[in-house]
């Protein structure tokens, strides 16, 4: 997997120089832009530092202009620091109607890693470097999407930042046989733990027991005692605990049928817990598992929005991944044609840039095919005269719970990949000379010769 994080730091133009410094701190670390500078300003016979510069003949200029960088990588890690400054000066009016010019004196260094995991190491020799270099820290630069924004602002709520508890129950409750009887006992109010073993298919039943205990100690759901009544075999009471019998006998407490309680018989049984309810409910714990993963993948819970309608078992979450919106629909059973439409008409409210459906079960063959069809359509012109091609976002599918810190993973990559794509380009292409810089090497060699004239010396 890779994660991608950016950050920047404001410095003074003045200091730019003191970019050696940084990289001198890091020279073993091998670096791509230098060598490669280095290699063509032999072959030109020139300094490096005479080939550096933007070739000003380009029509389009950004208002910045990069001006020092280098990718640095150990292998695994790759760090991309680049230092930007801003091109133009800004005219700023007195109150006198007077123009006074001033000068961008400031410069921005970014640094773009790309790494396994967001704890890098590279990436804090690079920070010790530049404090050092710079007396700046780098801190975490935004670059977030504005969707995003907007749907937060639409009233939206960010998830909550999920307790220990929740994170072992919900990997407790991804076991399919877990779940199951978790919901059964849910519904049913309560369990005999005999009446357990009938929840599940044959084939399960060897798990019942274990699956139970880790409920039990999870505690999604809590150990109790019912007394049943020998005469009507109806169950009369549910206690903590069968050692209480006694005392609540002696103070005089009777079955339904007059006879002491603590002579009618005692079954062991199981029922929901409070955090149980909590996790089942609109399959809260599918969400804390997807909250995990994306942490994981170095993506705070404060960018991840919840869309839960109350009550029913739908529910969407929005996650903002390096600027990307991604629309998750987390459904605990197959995912229908139904679903498909209602789906689709979310994706013309949310408008993510990657639509994701993760499903414990499957998504069904014609929920597929209506999403490849959409796709096909929405890449037909709308009118023929205009040429613009509409495409609508391929939707992605996370099939069962264990497949999904694998396609998490892929996604997050291929995201992390196209956001670092523009600054990898751009740090690059500092390693290669302008071709202003060719030109004027090659104009120097040649000055005093032509037709006619001897050959410089
Ligand atoms: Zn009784």
């Amino acid at each position: 997997m890779l994660t991608f994080q950016l950050l920047r730091a404001r410095i003074a133009q003045s200091d730019i120089a003191k970019f050696d410094h940084v990289l001198a701190d890091l020279d073993d670390v091998p670096t791509l832009v230098s060598p490669a500078l280095e290699a063509q300003a032999k072959v030109l016979g020139v300094p490096p530092e005479e080939l550096l510069g933007t070739d000003s003949s380009q029509d389009y200029l950004p208002p910045y202009e990069n001006v020092r960088g280098e990718i640095l990588t150990d292998g695994e890690e790759m760090v991309a620091v680049i230092i930007r400054t801003d091109r133009d000066n800004r005219i700023m009016v007195t109150d006198d109607g007077e123009h006074v010019v001033e000068e961008a004196t400031q410069a921005t260094l970014f640094c773009a890693v790309l790494s396994p995991s967001v704890d890098s190491l590279l990436l804090e020799r690079v920070r010790d470097a530049v404090r050092e270099t710079f007396g700046v820290e780098l801190e975490v630069s935004a670059g977030t999407s504005r969707r995003f924004d907007e749907l937060m602002d639409e009233g939206r709520v960010t998830v909550d930042k999920p307790t220990d508890a929740e994170v072992s129950a919900a990997e407790v409750l991804a076991d399919p046989v877990s779940r199951k009887l978790a919901i059964a006992v849910k519904a049913g109010g309560g369990l005999l733990k005999k009446d357990l073993q009938s929840q599940v298919v044959h084939a399960d039943q060897g798990r019942v027991e274990a699956a139970t205990r880790a409920l039990l100690d999870a505690g999604l759901l809590e150990a109790d005692v019912v007394v049943v009544c020998g005469k009507s075999g109806g169950q009369v009471n549910r206690l903590p605990s069968p050692d209480l019998l006694q005392g609540l006998a002696d103070s005089g407490l009777k079955c339904s049928c007059g006879r002491r309680i603590d002579e009618e018989k005692c079954e062991d049984a199981v029922s929901i817990s409070q955090l149980g309810r909590d996790m089942l409910d609109g399959s809260r714990w599918m969400t804390v598992q997807l909250v995990v993963e994306l942490e994981r993948c170095g993506l705070p819970a404060n960018r991840v929005l919840v869309d839960q309608q109350k009550g029913g078992d739908e529910m969407d979450c929005i996650a903002d991944v390096y600027g990307s919106v991604l629309l998750l629909e987390l459904k605990d059973k197959e995912f229908s044609l139904g679903n498909a439409y209602s789906f689709g008409a979310k994706m013309g409210i949310i408008r993510p840039d990657v639509p994701v459906i993760v499903t414990t079960e499957h998504v069904g063959g014609d929920a597929k095919t209506h999403f490849e069809e959409r796709a096909r359509s929405a890449r037909r012109p709308r009118v023929a005269r205009y040429r613009e091609v509409e495409t609508e976002p391929e939707v992605r599918y996370i099939e069962g719970m264990d497949e999904l810190r694998g396609r998490l993973d892929e996604i997050v990559t291929e995201l992390a990949q196209a956001r670092s794509q523009k600054i990898l380009g751009d740090t690059l292409a500092l390693g290669s000379v302008s071709p202003a810089a060719v030109l004027r090497v090659v104009a120097e060699r040649t000055r005093g010769t032509g037709a006619g004239s001897e050959p410089a010396t």
